[in-house]
């Protein structure tokens, strides 16, 4: 059958995430009200350097490719903001620029697995990471970690879980869907158990400038100067200078890596967006000071929704130490009555809150962590202390209506 779809997507799991974002828009174009929780992308405006950057790259004439990996004025200034933010200095050798973090990891995929490998990846897991995984043939092994652990990998499960096949384990801290960030300990702990093992560690660093109490975020790559040849650092500005639309991300990686993925991406995008490169540069400039009050902010944000949602009857919320999204156990809300049939997965809990309370929320059953629903508050605490009460409010009607 010459026009069938590939094999390769028969895999893939569909979103229910778009389902429900779907879903939303239809109510918003409706003009309804609606709380979004849903969304992975913070709700301010990237700083005014990186505005006039960007202005100024499209007056100046950047307007042509770049190289590959990225313009050496990026790269330059990763490495600065590498060393200033996280203690270590990879050489811009060792960047490779692409047009998101996703696409780091896509292009990581790519490069590194084929049929037969595994790769390790901690459960719940932030969706893309199987995903990317079975689209190259690979097969991700998924591993369970538990709440009462802070949601985090033990080195002993880690270490049941590598194998001869393993090429590759993925930690992303602070997490998504969870929230939970490893400290050094943890993160020793773990690089201690794959330095034993011949594979790559991948870590996911998207959101280590969100953490909160003063957590201190220490990189594996840090820990382990030992191990910089075989640890891939996957970053970008989406998340901590709210340029989610901008698409730059990179992979900090030994030298051999990053000629590989040059090669991948050579032969797919080639280089992010020339104007969006220089304006990650100047986010990148910008002075770090600048980020203790959105910090500040996400905190209250943070400690806003897991009061709250800690204070509906039927929902347990831990309280996470990073990125910003609020992972609820919710299957006390299990049994109450939504027109006439009682709520019995997340998924159901999912559209219930959006159809009765208007608050968008990603179920955790693609996470991988049936039961539970996350939350962003990458919203103003107002809009969280209303969205909070209008799911209290939907509880109390469904309890009403149930009996
Ligand atoms: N990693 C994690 C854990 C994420 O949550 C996201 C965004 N949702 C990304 C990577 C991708 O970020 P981007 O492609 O916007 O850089």
């Amino acid at each position: 059958m010459a026009r069938q779809l590939a094999s390769r997507l028969s895999v893939v799991a569909p979103s229910v995430t778009l389902a429900m974002n779907s879903r939303a828009l239809e109510l918003k174009a409706r003009g309804v009200d609606v709380f979004a929780f849903g969304v992975g992308e913070p709700d301010f405006e990237p700083p005014q350097a990186v505005r006039d950057a960007a202005k100024r790259a499209i007056d100046e004439g950047c307007s042509k490719y770049t190289a590959v990996t990225g313009i050496p004025a990026l790269k330059a200034a990763i490495c600065d903001a590498t060393e200033a933010t996280r203690g270590w200095r990879p050489k811009p050798e060792n960047v490779c620029v692409s047009v998101g973090a996703k696409h780091v990891l896509f292009n990581l995929a790519l490069a590194l697995y084929e049929p037969g490998d595994e790769v390790v990846v901690p459960k719940p897991f932030w969706v893309s990471y199987p995903e990317q995984v079975r689209l190259v043939g690979a097969a991700p092994v998924l591993v369970d970690t538990r709440e009462e652990d802070g949601w985090k990998l033990s080195p002993e499960r880690l270490e049941a879980a590598l194998s001869p096949r393993t090429k590759a384990v993925i930690l992303c801290s602070p997490s998504n869907p969870t929230g939970a960030a490893y400290t050094e300990s943890e993160t020793r702990a773990i690089v201690d158990v794959v330095r034993k093992h011949d594979c790559w560690l991948i870590v996911d660093e998207i959101y280590a400038e969100l953490v909160y109490e003063g957590f201190q975020f220490v990189s594996a790559a840090k820990i382990a100067p030992d191990m910089r040849d075989r640890i891939v650092v996957v970053d970008g500005v989406s998340k901590t200078f709210a340029m989610t639309g901008w698409r730059i991300g990179w992979a900090l990686a030994p030298t051999p890596l990053i000629k590989a993925l040059d090669t991948v991406q050579g032969q797919s995008t080639t280089n992010a967006t020339a104007v969006a490169q220089h304006a990650a540069v100047a986010a990148l400039r910008s002075p770090i000071a600048d980020f203790a009050p959105v910090r500040e902010s996400f905190q209250k944000r943070r400690d806003a929704m897991v009061r709250g949602l800690g204070s509906i009857p039927g929902v347990r919320c831990r309280k996470p130490e990073g990125a910003f999204y609020a992972f609820a156990d919710c299957r006390g809300l299990y049994g109450l009555d939504w027109n006439g049939k009682p709520l019995a997965t997340d998924e159901d809990i999912a559209f219930w809150l959006l159809d009765r309370a208007h608050v968008a929320a990603v179920p955790g059953g693609p996470f991988g962590a049936p039961g539970y629903v996350r939350f962003s508050y990458a919203a103003s605490e107002a809009r969280i202390a209303a969205g909070i009460a209008a799911m209290r409010a939907a509880v109390d009607e469904a309890k009403r209506l149930g009996r």
